[in-house]
């Protein structure tokens, strides 16, 4: 993508209106080249088509108004600054308020022309409407006609305009030669893709919104294709026959460790187990996901699958995303198969914390004296090597990086095979983007016995209800846990009415449960000290856990039957049910009550989905609908990099189209010239993230 003189890898500094001042600013926003600032696309549009009199203001729509500025006020309310002013034009004037843009007071000027795009709302003072949700705002000259249209607005700081914005884009594609197209033009016709260039131009300034369509679907292709094509070279290397291991029938080994379990498997435990074990058998290496829901007893299929291994003479190692994880399969797994003579051991940082211990381990791992290794990403440090390592499972995958999970694959000569685990379950969409190189197994069904959750939303002024029901529970003999989003009070939530774990904790322990043994656990604390509260309440000894997330994924406490969320609308519903998922282990009844006293209705209907549904699935896609993969899984924990302009949800046509068309390209071998320049093109968009994960 480059011509001679103008260089997309070139600083941004200097193109139109942006100094030294602004480029640094723009770093925040991850801009440092001219590339990423035309990659930098716009997050929505708008339609600056119909200018909207002052006097016709409607209440509550999206309008555009033009006029000028008087009687520019400030105060201040608890620390937020709001600026009022008034704009009229010949029609009338409206009452303008901008809230903690502080900045603005120095911008603003009486007598200055602007162009507003806001929403009017009722205003008691003013007792008429004032425009108080200012979306954007252009300066204009005295006699300057306004641009309509379609008008892009970027993700932004507070300090950079999205005039600054607008400027610099034009002024860039002006100067910009015309892009080289990076795809075959066979795709292009079959796809019926517009052409790379003028999409890029046209995603920024549209014709039309029709144009904006196209122009979209093509950069979405773009990406989707790029990242499918990776996927799928990662999976064709894997694929050598030459290179994977066949492991043996399951024996006598794997029939006892199956005997040994104090349960049966249920259908799909075993018919996921038959999946799992033809594919180690076969001399292809398995690369398989298993998603199931939390509780659905998937560590039992990892159990099997790292019996089997053994039984093959191998090595496995097991990777989980916490200590306390590490330590409860450790646990599980040496009681289990310590009488089977299958040496199991721990590597986390307990083990690694002086180098004596943590060379001792190593030394263990790489003379073949254990046989099953349970890990953090202590596993993935150098200076690990396995003598023959056979299996590799990783727990709760989206927790690692594609990187990081092949990482642990080249630890041994061997080409071991993969299993990978999540409770997380993960729209088929998303699978295809993130896991596009994996074969996909299903739990759906649950172990029997289990008494459904049963889910309540209560408000903040029931909360001592709430703790008294909590009380009986626990006086009844059972556990219970607290879930608080939030360590201490950070400077940004002095105004908002947030508890705190701390908080939460010094409350209850000191009043309600006062003579209950109570404990606080979050993740800053060191490890062995989380893994001592753990065991406590694993062993019934504590009675009342507040924790924060940390116990989010995996901990397993038969007799924890009652979880309270405080503040629950500030969780995603994944993760709430992630979190529901801790209780309703055992066969008691169960209960989950959500505390939120969040008066915003999206909230509260968000919250009430968790009420009426235990799907998953269901709630999982709603999650993304609403937050968008990024925030679902946190930023840039799938490993890979981040969709600039795809749409996991809105392109799942696109998706398949790029897979499609990837899985033809990468097959045909004459393409892999061309895939060389695809790559330059990723190395521009992606650095080395991309490199990375197809260079191995
Ligand atoms: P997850 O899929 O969330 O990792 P676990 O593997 O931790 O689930 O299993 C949850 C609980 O269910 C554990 O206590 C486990 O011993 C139990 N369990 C697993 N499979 C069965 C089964 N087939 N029958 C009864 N209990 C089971
Ligand atoms: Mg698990």
């Amino acid at each position: 993508m480059s011509i001679s003189e103008f260089e997309l890898t070139d600083s941004v500094m200097y193109v139109k209106g942006i100094g030294p001042r602004k480029a640094e600013l723009l770093k925040k926003l991850n801009i440092v080249t001219k590339y990423d600032l035309l990659t930098h696309y716009p997050r929505t549009y708008e339609n600056h088509s119909t200018l909207t009199k002052i006097r016709d203001v409607p209440e509550g729509e999206t309008v555009l108004v033009i006029g000028r500025l008087s009687g520019i006020t400030s105060r201040e309310v608890r620390g937020l600054t709001i600026i009022n002013a008034i704009l009229s034009d010949e029609t009338g004037s409206i009452k303008l308020t901008w809230f903690n843009q502080k900045y603005l007071l120095t911008k603003l000027k009486t007598g200055m022309r602007l162009l507003i795009v806001g929403k009017a709302k009722f205003d008691r003072w003013a007792d008429g409407l004032a425009i108080s949700q200012i979306q954007s705002f252009t300066i204009l000259d005295a006699d300057e006609e306004p641009t309509l249209g379609i008008v892009p607005v970027y993700a932004s700081t507070a300090s950079i305009t999205q005039g600054t914005f607008r400027t610099a884009m034009k002024s860039l594609l002006t100067k910009m030669p015309p892009l080289k197209e990076i795809l075959p033009q066979e795709i292009l016709t079959t796809q019926n893709l517009m052409p790379l260039d003028r999409a890029m131009r046209a995603v920024h300034f549209p014709k039309s919104f029709s144009e904006l369509d196209e122009a979209r679907r093509r950069l979405a292709f773009d990406e989707l294709f790029l990242i499918q094509c990776g996927l799928m070279l990662i999976k064709r290397q894997t694929q050598d026959e030459r290179l994977g291991i066949s492991h043996r029938k399951d024996g006598a080994l794997v029939k006892a460790a199956l005997a040994k379990l104090p349960f049966d498997l249920t259908g799909d435990q075993k018919k996921v187990f038959r999946a799992v074990s033809k594919d180690m058998e076969d001399k292809l290496p398995m690369r398989r996901l298993i998603q199931g829901d939390v509780g659905s007893g998937k560590t039992v299929i990892a159990l099997l699958a790292l019996v089997k291994t053994v039984e093959s003479g191998l090595q496995g190692a097991f990777m989980a995303p916490t200590e306390i994880l590490a330590n409860q399969h450790y646990e599980k797994f040496s009681a289990l198969l310590g009488g089977l003579g299958i040496r199991v051991g721990l590597l986390s940082a307990k083990v690694t914390r002086t180098k004596k211990l943590r060379e001792e381990a190593y030394r263990q791992i790489a003379a073949q004296e254990v046989d099953i290794v349970i890990g953090t990403h202590a596993l993935i440090q150098e200076g690990v090597t396995f003598a023959r390592l056979g299996l590799v499972v990783t727990d709760e995958q989206h927790r690692f990086g594609v990187n990081q999970r092949s990482t642990l694959e080249k630890k041994s000569d061997l080409m071991p095979d993969m299993l990978v685990m999540t409770a997380t379950p993960i729209p088929r969409t998303m699978t295809l983007t993130v896991y596009g190189d994996l074969d996909v197994s299903l739990i759906k069904e649950l172990p029997p016995g289990r008494k459904p959750i049963t889910t309540t939303v209560k408000t903040m002024r029931s909360r001592k209800k709430v703790y008294e029901f909590v009380r009986a529970e626990i006086m009844a003999g059972r556990q219970a846990y607290v879930v608080c989003p939030l360590i201490e009070r950070s400077e940004s939530e002095r105004l908002a009415d947030i508890e705190p774990a701390e908080e939460t904790f010094d409350m209850l322990s000191r009043g309600i449960f006062r003579d209950v043994p109570c404990a606080l656990l979050h993740g800053r604390m060191n490890p062995r000290d989380k893994e001592a509260i753990m065991e406590k309440f694993r062993d019934g000894e504590t009675k009342l856990l507040v924790a924060t997330t940390v116990i989010e994924v995996g901990v397993d406490v038969p007799n924890a039957c009652v979880m309270v969320i405080e503040h629950a609308e500030r969780f995603g519903l994944a993760q709430l049910h992630q979190l529901r998922g801790r209780v309703g282990r055992g066969s008691e009844e169960s209960h989950c009550i959500l505390l939120s006293d969040s008066k915003a209705s999206a909230a509260q209907t968000r919250l009430e989905t968790m009420e009426t549904t235990n799907d998953g699935f269901k709630l999982a896609e709603e999650d993304l609908k609403l937050r968008g993969p990024g925030q679902f899984f946190g930023e840039a924990q799938h490993g890979l990099p981040d969709l600039k302009i795809a749409d996991v949800f809105r392109d799942v046509e696109v998706l398949l189209q790029a897979r499609d068309a990837a899985e033809k390209f990468v097959t045909d071998d004459e393409n892999l010239n061309y895939f060389a320049s695809l790559r330059e093109n990723l190395a521009l968009a992606y650095g080395d993230k991309f490199n990375q994960i197809v260079a191995n």
